[in-house]
């Protein structure tokens, strides 16, 4: 069967090529389409290292678990840093994502120029919702995201990969392993 290319193909699987099956801590399957789940996506250039699905329910039960003053510093994060304002006024783009992505949110580096970067897209079934996702944020903006968190939230970020990830691949190593939560 001829398929019209995918609007959301970034958000796919890099592993399967398909749309992520199943919540990475629940193992809920994602064709719910009354449960919105992110997608995080790791590259380094264009090579995708990391990547998982995360129903909304647990994404949002880990967040509660991230210490007041991590939630409290990713916000001013995103307060100061990310214009989410600016970003609304690419709604006008209709269901494009690539606008969204197309540079840091945080600094503007265009995506083609990151040495390693991150994207984070929420889908709702086949749909994606946008505003404030879809993102990107650059590996040096993630790092500087990872300097706010609390020791706690790191700690509790490195158990979610132990606990799902079989590894730790080597390529792992090497990322700033940092920013994602960020992406929550
Ligand atoms: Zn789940
Ligand atoms: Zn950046």
């Amino acid at each position: 069967m001829a398929h019209e290319p995918d609007p959301y193909s970034d958000f796919h699987s890099a592993e399967t090529g398909k749309p992520f099956q199943d919540c990475i801590s629940c193992g809920l399957s994602l064709d719910d389409p009354n449960l919105p789940y992110l997608v995080s996506k790791s590259f380094r250039r264009d090579e995708c290292i990391f990547e998982y699905a995360i129903c909304e329910d647990c994404r949002s039960n880990m967040a509660q678990e991230f210490s007041p003053e991590s939630r409290a510093s990713l916000a001013h994060f995103f307060e100061e840093r990310v214009n989410v304002k600016a970003r609304s006024i690419l709604l006008a783009f209709g269901s494009d994502p690539n606008p969204w992505i197309e540079k840091c949110a945080a600094c503007q580096t265009p995506r083609i120029e990151m040495e390693s970067y991150s994207m984070g897209g929420v889908l709702l079934g086949m749909e994606m919702l946008f505003d404030p996702y879809p993102l990107c944020l650059c590996g040096k903006c993630e790092e500087e995201i990872q300097e706010l968190l609390s020791k706690k939230t790191r700690g509790m970020w490195d158990d979610f990969v132990d606990t799902h990830f079989e590894g730790p691949p080597a390529d792992l190593q090497n990322l700033p392993v940092t920013g994602r939560p960020a992406l929550f």
